[in-house]
């Protein structure tokens, strides 16, 4: 499987990094490498003094599919989640002034954390839910899925243009403002909906 993400889907948090909005979606990759579950403990890694917390909701993909149409792309996903983006902020700055790739600050083991999946059907409507992030029992980031800039089913039409969905590929699908360096000691939960979907440990 693999795991796509959407960057500066939620217009304040391009903003808040001093990027432009987009005009279409940013894509990258995690390899499968990256996945964190169950809430185990995140273990800060050596290689960075500046890792960030990124809080998203993300999409379980559900059957195989290229060149999805916008109109028939929620047939392909029945579940969704919560999870966090880990970004080593520092490398990525300095990547991306150097113009280089972002994989050593994105894609690094452990950095897609993820929640267990809740089927859809028990939402009442995807496109209007808040989701947040609480660190030491104070809320950090707060979203709603109504403010991204590129739909769930816009991002799998485009996405599906390019790179074959396959059934259990996950996509995150973007940030909302507010994100922050993670220390040693903080409890990060993550709601969707008002349901505690993560609840871990960084180390
Ligand atoms: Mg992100």
């Amino acid at each position: 499987m693999k795991i796509i993400a959407i960057g500066r889907n939620y217009a304040a948090h391009a903003k808040e990094l001093n990027n432009p909005i987009p005009g279409k979606p940013v894509i990258f990759l995690k390899p499968d490498t990256a996945i964190l579950k169950d809430n185990k403990p995140f273990y800060i890694p050596d290689f960075s003094n500046n890792i960030h917390f990124e809080l998203e909701v993300i999409l379980k993909i559900s059957q195989e599919g290229k060149h999805i149409a916008e109109k028939f792309a929620s047939k392909y996903y029945q579940e969704i989640g919560l999870g966090i983006d880990f970004t080593a902020r520092d490398i990525q700055t300095e990547h991306k002034e150097k113009g280089l790739p972002w994989e050593l600050a994105k894609a690094f083991d452990n950095s897609a954390a993820i929640s267990s999946f809740v089927p859809k059907e028990e939402f009442s409507d995807l496109r209007n839910l808040d989701f947040e992030l609480k660190i030491n029992d104070q809320i950090r980031q707060q979203g709603n899925t109504s403010l991204m800039l590129f739909s769930y089913d816009y991002i799998i039409h485009f996405i599906s243009k390019y790179i074959t969905l396959k059934k259990g590929d996950l996509i995150f699908t973007g940030t909302p403002e507010g994100v922050g360096q993670v220390h040693t000691g903080d409890r990060l939960q993550g709601n969707l909906a008002g349901t505690e979907l993560l609840n871990f440990e960084i180390k």
